[in-house]
């Protein structure tokens, strides 16, 4: 249990990626603080799933991360609760698909503030803690959108290559801390993000369900499968291991060789 001993906030973990990276952290010994929204009772499960899985505490914050006060208060709670966090990943998310001339101001406001302002409130509340311990590790998950663009995804588009340059400036910061600073980007990974987005896509782009998957979701990806979400925490564990300490101010790339293209 390479993380007994070390405590884990992660965003948006009730669901899809940012659960499977709490399961992987957890199965290595790791205390973890679970944020999201969701029915109670299968956060409840999740999270006592989570503390038989690491045999350490596991806690839920149901901080909505769109709301500065609210993030550096979750970052507090964790610290009373569990100490640390040593390991913070970014990752809580929602998209919002429309033309930029039709594109909602309020959903612009949202996306922004969640995929890009709230990293770098909860980073601006965690790294103290990390730098009074010489060690700890910042793992956002950007996207293979952080590179390339699709239509009518631009607060998201926008959004994840900004959360790249923030990223790059903490790592520099903090390079001779101990504390790593990276992006993980995935390609479209088979979570409710994405089953959510197919009605939208299809309205938009007068298609069927089956065309959106195949042409627009898999269009692209040499692959022509989905990332799973496991293999998505495993590239987090690695990004925890003192193997990868030299890895930093990256944005590391699990997306089915699309953007190799
Ligand atoms: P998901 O819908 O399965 O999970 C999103 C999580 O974020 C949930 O736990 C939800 O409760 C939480 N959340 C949403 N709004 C929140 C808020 N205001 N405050 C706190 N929590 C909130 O989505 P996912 O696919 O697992 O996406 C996770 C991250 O991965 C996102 O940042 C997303 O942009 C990124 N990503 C996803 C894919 C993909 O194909 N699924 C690809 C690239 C990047």
């Amino acid at each position: 249990m390479i993380l007994k001993g070390k405590t884990a906030l992660i965003t948006g973990s009730t669901s899809g990626i940012g659960a499977a990276c709490a399961t992987a952290l957890a199965r290595e010994g790791c205390a973890v603080m679970i944020n999201g929204f969701g029915d109670a009772a299968s956060i409840e499960a999740q999270r006592q799933a989570l503390e038989e899985l690491s045999g350490a505490k596991a806690v839920w914050s149901g901080a909505d991360m769109t709301q500065p006060d609210q993030i550096a208060a979750m970052v507090e709670t964790c610290h009373a609760e569990l100490g640390g966090p040593d390991i913070l990943i970014n990752n809580a998310g929602v998209q919002h698909v429309a033309p930029v001339d039709e594109f909602p101001i309020e959903k612009w406001d949202q996306l922004i503030a969640l995929l890009l302002s709230a990293p770098f409130h909860a980073m601006r509340a965690a790294l103290p803690y990390m730098k009074a311990k010489g060690w700890g590790r910042i793992i956002s998950t950007a996207s293979a959108h952080s590179m390339v663009a699709s239509p009518n995804k631009s607060a998201y588009n926008a959004a994840k290559h900004g959360l790249v340059g923030l990223t790059k400036t903490a790592a520099l910061e903090v390079a001779k801390q101990g504390i790593t600073v990276n992006c993980i980007s995935p390609g479209y990974v088979w979570t409710p993000l994405v089953e959510n987005q197919i009605p939208d896509t299809m309205r938009t782009r007068n298609m069927t369900r089956e065309q959106v998957i195949n042409d627009v979701l898999l269009g692209a990806i040499p692959q022509k499968q989905f990332v799973m979400p496991d293999q998505i925490g495993a590239m987090a564990l690695f990004l925890c291991r003192d193997e990868a300490s030299a890895v930093t101010g990256s944005n590391l790339v699990v997306d089915g060789g699309w953007t190799a293209q």
